[in-house]
This record gives structure tokens, sequence and C-alpha cells, in this order.
């Protein structure tokens, strides 16, 4: 089974995050080390490590990932200029914390898609 990470503490508010939205199937907190005005991060509140284990029964919870996200963006006011959802996946995605979250960036114009690559 895979191991728990960081995330599930903070779905389950053993440690402090700023949670901006939560409801049965997902957690949506400001990421710690903001790379934009807005960062949040949207988890499932369920572990799925990679975007490669994703399975079916999984998708309810994906959908409400998107849908939180929008509704976030909206909230955060950044809905009509724009922004950008990224997830992350394994070593070569740059993926840190091995419980899939949606980061939504936005706040200022994003650049380029791909930035810090080499
Ligand atoms: P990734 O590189 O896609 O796995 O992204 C992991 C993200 O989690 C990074 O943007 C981190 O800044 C963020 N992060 C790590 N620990 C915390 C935490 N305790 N609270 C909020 N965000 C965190």
């Amino acid at each position: 089974m895979a191991e728990e990470t960081i995330f599930s503490k903070i779905i389950r508010r053993e440690i402090p995050a700023d949670i901006l939205y939560q409801d049965e199937l997902v957690t949506a907190f400001r990421d710690i080390s903001p790379q934009a005005p807005t960062h949040i991060l949207v988890i499932p509140n369920h572990l799925i490590p990679t975007a490669n284990d994703v399975k079916a029964s999984d998708e309810k919870a994906l959908g409400r990932m998107m849908t939180v996200a929008a509704k976030l963006a909206d909230e955060a006011g950044i809905a009509e200029d724009g922004y950008r959802l990224i997830m992350n996946c394994n070593k070569h995605g740059g993926q840190e914390v091995y419980h899939i979250h949606m980061h939504l960036l936005g706040g200022k114009p994003l650049g380029p898609m791909l930035s810090r690559g080499e």
C-alpha cells in the first residue's frame, strides 16, 4: 500500500494549512511556497500517489477537483484573466509530494508553459 504524505495530515487537520475548501471528496489549500500570487493545491481526500495510479473509481474525486478549482479561481478573481492548472507526475514531471494534486496558479501572466526545465 502507498505511504501517506504530509497532505493526508493536512486533510485530517493534524498539521496546519490554509484550507480554502473541503468536502467529502477533495481538499484545497494554499501552497506553502507560492509560485504566483494565487497558488492553491486541490487534492483528493483519498491517497492516489501519482497520475499513473488513477483508476475509474477515482473519477468522481478527479471531476470534483476540476469543479472546485474553477470555483476557487472565480473566488480569487482570476477566472476572467486566466490561470493554469498543473498536475506533475513522477521524476520528469517534477513531482515532490506523492499524493496527486492539482496546482491552481494565477494572478499574473504565467509565461511559457515550460519555463523551469532544462
Ligand atoms: P509537486 O512538485 O507538484 O509535487 O508540488 C508539491 C507542492 O506542495 C509544492 O508546490 C510545495 O510548495 C507544496 N507543499 C509542500 N508541503 C506543503 C505544505 N505543508 N503545505 C502547503 N503546500 C505544501
